[in-house]
């Protein structure tokens, strides 16, 4: 598989794929993805956009196994067999879950530094759904 350049890769999807997340104006938090109300503070309505890194580290994780993915991961599942889902705490403070592509499950780790694209997740009457995906800043392949 060819290697594509991040700010190549960013440059080529939907501006609605972007990570933009919002800064609250109260409390100075960064929400994502983005909410109405402040999840932290609960109250203010008010944010500016921030652009998150997609960078961040491994919070926790669960390696989901035979049987235990939820339906729309199943024909993943079939193709792989059991994969690592994270819960990874960004750069700028948010967390977001996702499954961790291109890395062994054995060799997933709490603190591990992982950045985030945008990735098939997979398709379901014939069309594809894309979502994040954390793959390690070292590839440890
Ligand atoms: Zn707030």
């Amino acid at each position: 598989m060819a290697h594509v350049s991040v700010p190549m890769y960013w440059r080529t999807i939907p501006q609605r794929y972007r990570m933009i997340g919002q800064k609250c104006r109260k409390c100075g938090k960064v929400v994502f993805p983005p909410k109405g109300v402040c999840k932290y503070c609960n109250s203010s309505t008010e944010f500016d956009e921030v652009q998150l890194s997609g960078r961040g580290k491994v919070h926790t994780y669960v390696l989901i196994g035979a049987g235990g993915a939820p339906p729309e991961f199943e024909e993943q599942e079939k193709a792989g067999g059991t994969y690592p889902v994270a819960i990874v705490e960004l750069e700028e403070g948010p967390k977001v879950i996702g499954q961790i592509a291109d890395v062994a499950p054995k060799d997933v780790s709490i603190g591990m530094s992982v950045n985030t694209e945008l990735r098939k997740v997979y398709s379901e009457e014939g069309v594809i759904r894309y979502g994040f995906k954390f793959v390690p800043e070292e590839k440890v392949m």
